[in-house]
C-alpha cells in the first residue's frame, strides 16, 4: 500500500541524446519526512528553462529528466512537524527544493544563493543524493519551507506560472525601483515578459514592450504597457535612446546589449535574467558613457516569493495561460522555442497518461 501512495504518473524526457521527445512515465516519491508535504498537482507551467535544459542548452543534465518548476496544487498530506500547511491548502512550488538553511544567504531568505548550492526542483541532486523530478507529474513531495501560500482569488491554472516567471521579473523590478515617474522596458513578451509587462505596470511604472515584431501589440498594450515597439526595426533604438530607467531583459537567446543599453537614461539599469547559452557581450563605452549598470537577476528567495503571490492576489494578476493536456507537450515546447506562445503554456496534470 505505501508503494503504491508514493507512485506517480509523470512525463519525462528519456535518457540522452538530449532533446528527445517527451513521454508519459512512472515515477516514486519518497514517503513523508516530518518536514515534508506532499502536494496533489493541478498544473504544472512550461517555463523556457526546462527547454534549455531538456536540450543540454545550458550543458549537461540528468535523464531522464522530468522538468516542472512552476507547480501549482493541493496539499494532500503534511509530515509530522509541519505546521505552516495543511491538507486542502493550495500552495506552490517553484525552482527549489532544498537549501542549507544556516549559510548567510539563506538565513537572508535568499536560498538561491545557498552557499552549498540550492536544490533544484528538477535536474538536481538532493542533499539525500536523490535525483530530484520536477512538476509535469501529479504528485511531489516537498520540504515545507520551499512550498508557498497560493491566496484567494488567483485560480491554480495561471498562478502556477507565477512560481517562476512571476518571482524572477518581480524580483529586479522590485530591486530597481520600477514603480511611479519611472520608464521600464520590458524586452520579450513571453512568459517572463508578459507577468513582467503586469508587475510593473501594478507598481505604478510606465512601461514598454520591446518585442521582435508588432505581432503582439495589441495583447501587450491589453497588458499594460503605453508603447510597444518592434526590435526588427532599426529606428526602435534611435526612437527610443536615452529612455529607460530600467530594462529588464527576458529573451531566451543572445541579443545586441549595446543596442539597448543605448536606450538606458544616465545612471539607468539593464537587468538581464533571460539565459541563453551563448555568451552576451557589450563594450565598456556602452556603461562608462552614462554611468549605466548591467546586472543579472536569478529567481527570489521564499519570502520574496510569498510576497510576490501575495502582491498579485491584490492586484488581480495572474499569467496568460493556454492549458494543455500532457500529449501537447512537445509541440508546446517547439511554439515555445518558435516565440509562438500567448503566453504560457500550463499541463493540466489530470491528463497524464490518458493519451
Ligand atoms: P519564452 O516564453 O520563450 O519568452 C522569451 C521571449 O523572448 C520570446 O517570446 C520572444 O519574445 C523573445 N525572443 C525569443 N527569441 C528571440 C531572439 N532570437 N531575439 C529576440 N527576442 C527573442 O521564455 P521564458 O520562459 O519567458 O524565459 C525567458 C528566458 O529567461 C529563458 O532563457 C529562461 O531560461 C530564462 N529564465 C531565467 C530565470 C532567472 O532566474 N534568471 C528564470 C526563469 C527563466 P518576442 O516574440 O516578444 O520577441
Ligand atoms: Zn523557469
Amino acid at each position: 500500500m505505501e508503494d503504491l501512495i508514493s507512485q506517480t504518473l509523470a512525463i519525462h524526457v528519456p535518457p540522452p541524446p538530449p532533446g528527445a521527445a517527451l513521454e508519459p512515465t512512472t515515477l516514486e516519491r519518497r514517503e513523508l519526512r516530518p518536514d515534508d508535504v506532499r502536494i496533489d498537482i493541478a498544473y504544472a507551467g512550461i517555463c523556457h528553462s526546462d527547454i534549455h535544459q531538456a536540450k543540454e542548452e545550458w550543458g549537461s543534465a540528468i535523464f531522464p529528466m522530468v522538468p516542472g518548476h512552476e507547480i501549482a496544487g493541493v496539499v494532500s498530506e503534511v509530515g509530522s512537524g509541519v505546521t505552516t500547511h495543511e491538507v486542502g491548502d493550495r500552495v506552490g512550488v517553484g525552482c527549489m527544493v532544498d537549501s542549507c538553511g544556516e549559510c548567510e544567504y539563506c538565513r537572508a531568505g535568499t536560498e538561491q544563493f545557498c552557499l552549498r548550492g540550492n536544490v533544484q526542483t528538477y535536474n538536481g541532486v538532493g542533499f539525500d543524493g536523490e535525483n530530484t523530478y520536477g512538476g509535469y507529474s501529479q504528485q511531489v513531495v516537498v520540504k515545507d519551507h520551499f512550498v508557498c501560500r497560493i491566496p484567494e482569488g488567483i485560480g491554480l491554472d495561471v498562478a502556477a506560472p507565477l512560481l517562476c516567471a512571476g518571482i524572477t521579473t518581480y524580483s529586479p523590478l522590485n530591486r530597481w525601483n520600477a514603480g511611479p515617474g519611472k520608464k521600464v522596458a520590458v524586452v520579450g513578451l513571453g512568459g517572463l515578459g508578459h507577468v513582467a509587462v503586469r508587475i510593473a505596470v501594478a507598481m505604478g511604472a510606465e512601461v514598454t514592450v520591446l518585442s521582435q515584431s508588432l505581432k503582439k501589440q495589441e495583447d501587450g498594450l491589453r497588458l499594460g504597457a503605453e508603447d510597444y515597439y518592434a526590435t526588427s526595426d532599426e529606428s526602435t533604438f534611435t526612437t527610443l535612446r536615452s529612455s529607460f530607467d530600467l530594462i529588464l531583459n527576458t529573451v531566451s537567446s543572445e541579443i545586441p546589449v549595446d543596442s539597448y543599453l543605448a536606450m538606458l537614461r544616465v545612471g539607468g539599469a539593464m537587468v538581464n535574467v533571460g539565459a541563453p547559452s551563448a555568451p552576451l557581450s557589450y563594450s565598456a563605452f556602452s556603461l562608462i558613457g552614462g554611468n549605466k549598470v548591467l546586472t543579472g537577476s536569478m529567481i527570489g528567495g521564499l519570502p520574496e516569493t510569498q510576497e510576490m503571490l501575495d502582491f498579485c492576489a491584490e492586484h488581480g494578476i495572474g499569467a496568460e495561460v493556454e492549458t494543455i493536456s500532457a500529449d501537447q507537450v512537445n509541440t508546446a515546447y517547439e511554439r515555445v522555442q518558435n516565440s509562438d506562445v500567448r503566453y504560457r503554456f500550463v499541463i493540466d496534470t489530470a491528463t497524464i497518461g490518458q493519451q
